[in-house]
């Protein structure tokens, strides 16, 4: 349920209202926007529904949120979230790509990779340090190592870190390394994960799980917003399908789509969703055309030797072409990629 407060409500009346969702047991989410106040009464929405609503001076409508997702869905806010990280504004005008290797390996292949991606406009750095692998035999990353060398990149080169968080447990250790956390495909429906990334103050980047639908990833998304974090990123990593050509089937009709439901920036990466180093450009040109805010990057100087996801990395040259053609793509779609 919203409440629609009056351009002229008081604080007072806000105040009461939010007292009145309070005492129903309801989570009561306020968004102060310019022109005025809207209160969000999330939980079971029937406990209220017939409440005497006229009795509020305040209030100026009552409209109830008929989708699942509530605080991530279009109805409770209009306007696009734009989420702050250093400065760089994400989900504005300005189109951006985080890149790097799937894994930390080591130092020269991490920071030779920080420099060209930093190099040719890459605002963000990834890379994981924990890594959630089919196989328990194969390469799992550094961990805290990975973490550490994550963060001396970014000291050396500027660029702020994203890296996936796979355990709970491992929360504030990466809260202490980390500008943006990544929940996996593999943990999108991992609720206590969810639950826990929801009460810190980092942005998120939750990814599409494997087989999961649109609605379920913004579901999902809902569980982090309930706990209160509204830093919130969708990306489109690709879904199971009968395909078998390509590594995962990369629905990039979701771009607009969810764009469309809710008020989140929504990134798409072209690396899982692929699989192709070959087919990451066209990918990642058709998703700033569908409307995607930013792009995330596999790119690695010797794919072949890589630890993960060589045969998806693009290497630094073709990165930095990919690059040039994003810029023109953005400006055609009205925006940028500075
Ligand atoms: C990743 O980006 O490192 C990754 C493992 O991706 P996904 O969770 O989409 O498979
Ligand atoms: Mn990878």
């Amino acid at each position: 349920m919203i409440f629609v407060m009056k351009k002229d409500a008081t604080d007072k009346e806000i105040e009461d209202v939010i007292e009145l969702i309070k005492k129903h047991g309801l989570k009561p989410h306020l968004s102060k926007g310019e022109e005025r106040t809207i209160i969000g009464a999330i939980g079971d929405e029937s406990i209220i529904r017939n409440l005497p609503f006229e009795s509020f001076p305040g209030i100026e409508n009552v409209v109830p949120i008929l989708k699942p997702y509530k605080l991530v869905s279009r109805d409770f806010q209009n306007t696009n979230t734009v989420i702050e990280v250093d400065g760089i504004k994400i989900g504005d005008k300005n189109i951006l790509v985080v890149a790097g290797p799937c894994a930390v390996e080591n130092r020269e292949i991490l920071f030779e990779t920080a420099k060209a991606v930093k190099e040719k406009g890459a605002k963000f750095l990834r890379g994981g340090a924990f890594k959630p692998r089919t196989s328990p035999y194969t390469f799992q990353g550094l961990g805290v190592e990975g973490l550490k060398l994550l963060y001396e990149a970014k000291m050396e080169f500027g660029l702020p870190i994203v890296t996936e968080l796979m355990d709970p447990r491992d929360t504030d250790l990466l809260c202490k390394y980390a500008d943006i956390l990544q929940i996996g495909a593999r943990n999108m429906q991992n609720f206590r994960l969810l639950l826990e990334v929801g009460k810190i103050d980092k942005p998120i980047i939750l990814k599409r799980g494997l087989s999961s639908t649109i609605n379920e990833l913004l579901m999902a998304a809902e569980y982090i917003a309930s706990e209160g974090n509204k830093k919130i990123i969708l990306c489109e990593r690709g879904i199971r399908t009968f395909e078998t050509a390509t590594r995962n089937t990369l629905d990039l009709s979701a771009v607009p789509l969810i764009k469309k439901l809710s008020h989140l920036p929504v990134f798409v990466d072209p690396s899982h969703g692929t699989g192709h180093w070959d087919l990451v450009a066209p990918m990642s040109l058709a998703a700033i055309a569908s409307g995607a805010d930013g792009l995330m990057l596999e790119v690695h100087p010797y794919p072949d030797r890589a630890l993960s996801d060589g045969s998806q990395s693009l290497k630094p040259n073709k990165f930095s072409q990919l690059m040039e053609q994003i810029k023109r793509i953005a400006e055609i779609v009205g925006r940028s990629c500075e």
